[in-house]
Protein backbone atom coordinates (compact mmCIF):
# COMPACT_ATOMS: atom_id res chain seq x y z
CA UNK A 1 0.00 0.00 0.00
CA UNK A 2 1.44 3.39 -0.45
CA UNK A 3 0.88 6.85 0.34
CA UNK A 4 1.08 9.07 -2.45
CA UNK A 5 -1.58 11.83 -3.13
CA UNK A 6 -3.12 11.05 -6.28
CA UNK A 7 -3.28 14.67 -7.55
CA UNK A 8 -6.43 13.41 -10.42
CA UNK A 9 -8.00 12.46 -7.27
CA UNK A 10 -8.43 16.59 -5.66
CA UNK A 11 -9.79 17.34 -8.88
CA UNK A 12 -13.77 17.31 -9.19
CA UNK A 13 -15.18 15.91 -12.84
CA UNK A 14 -13.86 18.57 -15.96
CA UNK A 15 -10.69 20.06 -14.00
CA UNK A 16 -7.08 19.12 -13.98
CA UNK A 17 -5.09 19.51 -11.13
CA UNK A 18 -2.30 22.47 -12.11
CA UNK A 19 -0.58 22.74 -8.54
CA UNK A 20 -0.87 21.29 -4.95
CA UNK A 21 1.11 23.16 -2.46
CA UNK A 22 1.44 22.00 1.45
CA UNK A 23 1.36 24.78 3.87
CA UNK A 24 1.39 23.76 7.22
CA UNK A 25 -2.32 22.19 7.72
CA UNK A 26 -3.38 23.18 4.89
CA UNK A 27 -3.10 22.48 1.31
CA UNK A 28 -3.47 24.85 -1.55
CA UNK A 29 -4.40 23.38 -4.90
CA UNK A 30 -4.84 24.78 -7.76
CA UNK A 31 -7.24 24.07 -10.91
CA UNK A 32 -7.89 24.59 -14.56
CA UNK A 33 -10.85 23.49 -16.74
CA UNK A 34 -10.11 20.56 -18.76
CA UNK A 35 -12.04 21.22 -21.96
CA UNK A 36 -10.47 24.14 -24.05
CA UNK A 37 -13.45 26.02 -25.44
CA UNK A 38 -16.17 27.75 -24.07
CA UNK A 39 -19.94 27.45 -24.85
CA UNK A 40 -21.70 30.62 -24.76
CA UNK A 41 -24.66 31.36 -23.02
CA UNK A 42 -26.67 33.40 -25.01
CA UNK A 43 -26.34 31.63 -28.56
CA UNK A 44 -24.44 27.75 -27.56
CA UNK A 45 -22.08 28.24 -29.91
CA UNK A 46 -18.62 27.22 -28.75
CA UNK A 47 -15.18 29.45 -28.67
CA UNK A 48 -11.68 28.73 -28.26
CA UNK A 49 -10.94 32.81 -28.02
CA UNK A 50 -9.53 33.52 -24.62
CA UNK A 51 -10.27 36.76 -23.53
CA UNK A 52 -9.52 36.80 -20.36
CA UNK A 53 -8.87 34.74 -17.18
CA UNK A 54 -10.24 35.47 -13.52
CA UNK A 55 -9.96 33.58 -10.12
CA UNK A 56 -12.98 31.73 -8.38
CA UNK A 57 -12.49 30.03 -4.86
CA UNK A 58 -15.05 27.96 -3.84
CA UNK A 59 -14.95 25.80 -0.43
CA UNK A 60 -14.13 22.37 -0.87
CA UNK A 61 -14.10 18.72 0.98
CA UNK A 62 -10.78 18.49 2.59
CA UNK A 63 -8.88 15.97 1.32
CA UNK A 64 -6.20 13.30 3.51
CA UNK A 65 -7.53 15.75 6.51
CA UNK A 66 -5.98 18.97 5.63
CA UNK A 67 -8.24 22.07 4.72
CA UNK A 68 -8.13 23.05 1.53
CA UNK A 69 -7.77 26.42 -0.08
CA UNK A 70 -9.24 25.86 -3.95
CA UNK A 71 -8.26 28.19 -6.51
CA UNK A 72 -9.62 27.39 -10.32
CA UNK A 73 -8.34 30.03 -13.06
CA UNK A 74 -11.43 29.94 -15.32
CA UNK A 75 -11.99 31.70 -18.19
CA UNK A 76 -13.59 34.81 -20.67
CA UNK A 77 -14.12 33.64 -24.03
CA UNK A 78 -15.43 35.64 -26.88
CA UNK A 79 -18.64 34.96 -28.89
CA UNK A 80 -17.51 35.14 -32.59
CA UNK A 81 -21.82 34.42 -33.75
CA UNK A 82 -22.37 37.28 -35.98
CA UNK A 83 -26.09 37.30 -35.04
CA UNK A 84 -25.33 37.03 -30.78
CA UNK A 85 -25.74 39.89 -29.33
CA UNK A 86 -23.06 39.03 -26.45
CA UNK A 87 -19.66 39.56 -27.16
CA UNK A 88 -18.18 38.10 -24.09
CA UNK A 89 -19.07 35.36 -21.47
CA UNK A 90 -17.54 33.58 -18.26
CA UNK A 91 -17.02 29.78 -18.76
CA UNK A 92 -19.88 28.07 -17.15
CA UNK A 93 -19.03 24.40 -15.16
CA UNK A 94 -21.32 21.18 -14.73
CA UNK A 95 -23.81 22.61 -12.16
CA UNK A 96 -23.22 19.39 -10.62
CA UNK A 97 -19.50 20.33 -9.88
CA UNK A 98 -19.61 24.39 -9.29
CA UNK A 99 -22.56 26.09 -10.12
CA UNK A 100 -22.88 29.09 -11.75
CA UNK A 101 -22.42 31.97 -8.69
CA UNK A 102 -21.66 28.50 -5.99
CA UNK A 103 -19.13 29.26 -3.31
CA UNK A 104 -18.72 25.93 -2.92
CA UNK A 105 -18.23 22.78 -5.41
CA UNK A 106 -21.60 20.96 -5.20
CA UNK A 107 -19.94 17.98 -3.63
CA UNK A 108 -19.14 20.15 0.00
CA UNK A 109 -22.78 22.04 -0.94
CA UNK A 110 -24.24 18.29 -0.61
CA UNK A 111 -23.14 17.57 2.71
CA UNK A 112 -23.54 20.95 4.04
CA UNK A 113 -27.07 20.51 3.16
CA UNK A 114 -27.52 16.98 4.84
CA UNK A 115 -25.79 18.25 7.91
CA UNK A 116 -28.06 21.33 8.03
CA UNK A 117 -30.89 19.44 7.84
CA UNK A 118 -29.76 16.49 10.19
CA UNK A 119 -28.84 18.72 13.13
CA UNK A 120 -29.59 22.58 12.29
CA UNK A 121 -27.85 25.17 12.86
CA UNK A 122 -25.00 25.40 15.90
CA UNK A 123 -24.70 21.55 16.25
CA UNK A 124 -24.13 21.04 12.70
CA UNK A 125 -21.61 23.16 12.71
CA UNK A 126 -19.42 21.93 14.97
CA UNK A 127 -19.58 18.98 13.54
CA UNK A 128 -18.63 20.42 10.42
CA UNK A 129 -15.40 22.01 11.69
CA UNK A 130 -14.64 18.57 13.20
CA UNK A 131 -14.87 17.25 9.75
CA UNK A 132 -12.39 20.66 8.60
CA UNK A 133 -14.97 21.84 6.65
CA UNK A 134 -15.67 25.56 5.85
CA UNK A 135 -19.05 26.05 6.70
CA UNK A 136 -20.28 28.76 8.96
CA UNK A 137 -22.78 28.61 11.62
CA UNK A 138 -25.32 30.55 9.49
CA UNK A 139 -24.68 28.86 6.54
CA UNK A 140 -25.86 25.51 8.36
CA UNK A 141 -29.02 27.54 10.03
CA UNK A 142 -30.19 28.85 6.72
CA UNK A 143 -30.36 25.01 5.05
CA UNK A 144 -32.39 23.98 8.01
CA UNK A 145 -34.97 27.16 7.80
CA UNK A 146 -35.03 26.96 3.54
CA UNK A 147 -35.87 22.74 4.84
CA UNK A 148 -38.36 24.01 7.29
CA UNK A 149 -40.09 26.59 4.57
CA UNK A 150 -40.40 23.84 2.22
CA UNK A 151 -42.60 21.64 4.37
CA UNK A 152 -44.96 24.59 5.46
CA UNK A 153 -47.18 26.04 3.05
CA UNK A 154 -45.95 29.43 2.65
CA UNK A 155 -47.39 33.18 2.31
CA UNK A 156 -48.18 32.04 -1.58
CA UNK A 157 -50.53 29.45 -0.35
CA UNK A 158 -54.42 30.08 -1.01
CA UNK A 159 -56.17 31.39 1.82
CA UNK A 160 -59.67 29.75 2.20
CA UNK A 161 -60.79 32.31 4.06
CA UNK A 162 -61.45 34.44 1.34
CA UNK A 163 -63.02 32.01 -1.28
CA UNK A 164 -66.59 32.02 -1.49
ZN1 LIG B 1 -23.12 33.91 -28.35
Amino acid sequence: MHHRFQRARLAPDGFAVDSVKFVGVRVQIQLRPRLPTGICPDCGLQSRRVQSQYVRRPADLPPGGRRVDLTIVARRFWCDAVLCGRRIFCEQFDNSVLARYGRRTQRLETIVHHLGLAQGGRPAAAFANRLMMPVSNLTLLQQALARQSMLQPGPSAPDRATQP
